[in-house]
């Protein structure tokens, strides 16, 4: 397994990180906690050692199902736990907090929940834009100093809110939607991580598993599944990504003898100081990860995959539908 190091921090992990979002349950149609305490022991058996989880998710449920999985089999110093802060939830509505006060409770909490005394990665979930980030940043700099955190991350910034951060604390990485068929970071995210040394953990590398190879216009998504109104999975678009993703498994399977799910973490992982975030809740889901390592995705390759989809997909969309609402409610 391919390794790197997230931005200055000397943190060392694997270039493909286990998302957890869906063993949390909420948003993903709920959760089966056996299965996912397999998915998480077998991405470690792989060599996937890094592993990202948040409070939000499931209100705290992945966070505990990651402490339980990784204490259960003696994992904790094999891994790197990456979690988050700054968003908070009331009656299940989401907003984004990252005053220094929560801050202070929330890194309490995760410990609790994660069974552990120090995180590898903490990353603020979403800007808080009624929060100056410069409070939020000198915050999370004392987390580090403590020894409670290891680095520090953001997550859906912009280079202008990076660099308000960043005039108070230092910065290892940035986490944004990136994959073949989200690439607005191409314009700004990613062109000021290269420059300015930050890792970027890409979320959603298999667009929600339009990429995995699995998906089927007639997939049924149950309960609270986000897919249910992901403006991708709606038709007309639907049909456009699935044709998109129908010709980019031929082309795997014609130039490199892989399939879609490894082109689509492998292109990840070739756009530069990335990390592939793959989420996953059952073990076999994880099988492919070895086909991920040891090739890489020539130029002529990359240009046929873009022309496949500029013909497929003619009405793209950005997963802009996931932000929490940017005004705290009044409580
Ligand atoms: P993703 O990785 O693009 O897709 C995950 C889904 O793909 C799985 O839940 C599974 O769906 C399917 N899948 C995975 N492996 C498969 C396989 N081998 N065969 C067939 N289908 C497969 O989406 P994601 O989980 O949203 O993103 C990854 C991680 O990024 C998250 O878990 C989370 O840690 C992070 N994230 C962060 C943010 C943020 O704001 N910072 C936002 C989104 C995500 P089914 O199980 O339903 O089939």
């Amino acid at each position: 397994m391919e390794q790197t190091t997230i931005g200055s921090s000397g943190v060392k992990t694997s270039r493909i990180g286990l998302g957890t979002w869906a063993i949390g349950g909420w948003m993903w149609g709920g959760t089966d906690e056996a299965q996912s305490i397999a998915a998480i022991q077998a991405a470690v058996e792989r060599g996937v050692t890094l592993i990202d989880t948040a409070p939000v998710y499931g209100f705290g449920r992945s966070e505990e199902i990651v402490g339980k999985a990784l204490d259960q089999a003696g994992l904790r110093r094999k891994v790197q736990i990456a979690t988050k802060c700054g968003l908070n939830w009331k009656d299940g509505q989401v907003f984004r907090d990252s005053r220094p006060d929560r801050l202070r409770r929330e890194v309490e909490e995760s410990l609790r929940r994660l069974r552990t005394d120090y995180i590898d990665l903490y990353q603020v979930h979403w800007p808080d834009l009624e929060t100056p980030f410069e409070e939020t940043a000198e915050t999370l700099e004392a987390l580090r100093r403590e020894g409670k955190v290891k680095a520090l991350g953001v997550s859906n910034y912009s280079p202008a809110q990076m660099d308000a951060f960043r005039s108070a604390a230092q910065l290892d990485s940035v986490q944004p939607p990136y994959n073949l068929f989200e690439r607005e970071i191409d314009a700004d995210v990613l062109p000021y991580a290269k420059s300015n040394g930050l890792s970027v953990l890409c979320y959603g590398s298999l667009c929600r598993g339009l990429l995995s190879g699995g998906m089927t216009a007639d997939r049924v998504f149950e309960g609270d599944d986000l897919r249910r109104y992901d403006p991708k999975f709606q038709q007309p678009r639907f049909e456009q990504y699935l044709a998109a993703a129908a010709e980019l498994e031929d082309l795997a399977k014609d130039r490199f003898g892989k399939s879609l799910l490894a082109l689509a973490v492998r292109w990840v992982l070739d756009q530069g100081p990335t990390i592939a975030l793959w989420g996953a809740r059952r073990p076999d889901q994880l099988d492919p990860a070895a086909d991920v390592d040891g090739w890489s995705i020539d130029e002529a390759s990359k240009k046929d995959i873009d022309a496949i989809l500029a013909r497929c997909v003619t009405d793209p969309v950005s997963p802009a539908f996931m932000a929490p609402p940017e005004k705290r409610p009044a409580l």
